[in-house]
């Protein structure tokens, strides 16, 4: 693997009850890299991201990140590997309804082991950063869909991640909370981040540096759509 490369799949194919998903999948995420995955439903799409993600393997080939090969990690090295280098954004959102905004920005710093004072100041610098410092102490269920894409995004970036793979973030919006949440999603990129963004929608694919197409279980990448 090479300095700059974060994420390289190789050979990397995956079937569920003999039907193939992907096949014979090579790619490369260099680290800054935007890389937009396209495809139809059911094409695989967020089979691929959840590879990516190590919430799911390969039936054969191999995935490294960060040169270490996640196809022979234990259970809690992968843990590890989510924890501390990719955050997800979902197209529902998933934010606990119930709790704060702080709380629910914070919880995957709960996870990680990270105590309680040290939570909250991160928490609260990347709800900052995101402009929403004046929804701390709001409860999820209070919020707007746009406002809860942008929490959960903030959740997404406070630990610190090297890759952010966000799958259909603007279907549940409106195209203007779409738009803000595509801005925010190139931020994150030209800040030195990773981003794999999933969608079917074509004019959000046009901010992705890269476009992988996927068909009938086969990938096919090409550079940005621009
Ligand atoms: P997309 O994100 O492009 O809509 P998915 O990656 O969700 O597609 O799914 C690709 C295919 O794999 C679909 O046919 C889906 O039914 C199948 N699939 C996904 N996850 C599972 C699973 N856990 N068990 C069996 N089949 C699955």
């Amino acid at each position: 693997m090479k300095d700059n490369e974060l994420i390289v799949c190789r050979d990397v194919s995956l079937g569920y009850e003999g039907k193939s998903v992907l096949t014979d999948l090579d790619l490369t995420i260099a680290k800054g890299d935007y890389l937009c995955v396209v495809g139809d439903n059911g094409s695989g799409k967020s089979t691929l991201m959840n590879i990516i993600g190590a919430l799911d393997s390969p039936t054969s080939g191999e995935v490294f990140a960060n040169g270490k090969n996640l196809t022979k990690m234990s259970a809690d090295e992968l843990a590890d590997y989510r924890n501390k280098t990719t955050g997800f954004v979902f197209q529902s959102f998933y934010l606990e309804p119930t709790f704060t905004v702080l709380d629910n920005v914070a919880m995957p710093l709960v996870i990680a082991g990270v105590d309680r004072r040290t939570r909250e100041e991160k928490a609260k610098a990347v709800l900052e950063q995101l402009g929403l410092s004046d929804k701390i102490g709001k409860m999820a269920n209070e919020l707007s869909g746009g406002q809860k894409q942008r929490v959960s995004i903030a959740r997404a970036l406070v630990h610190d991640p090297d890759i952010v793979l966000a799958d259909e973030p603007t279907g549940n919006l409106d195209s203007q909370n779409g738009a803000e949440v595509m801005a925010l999603l190139r931020q994150i990129c030209d800040s030195g981040k990773s981003v794999v963004l999933v969608t079917h929608n074509m004019e959000d694919a046009k901010n992705a540096d890269n476009v992988i197409f996927i068909k009938d279980g086969v990938a096919e990448m090409r550079g940005g759509l621009q």
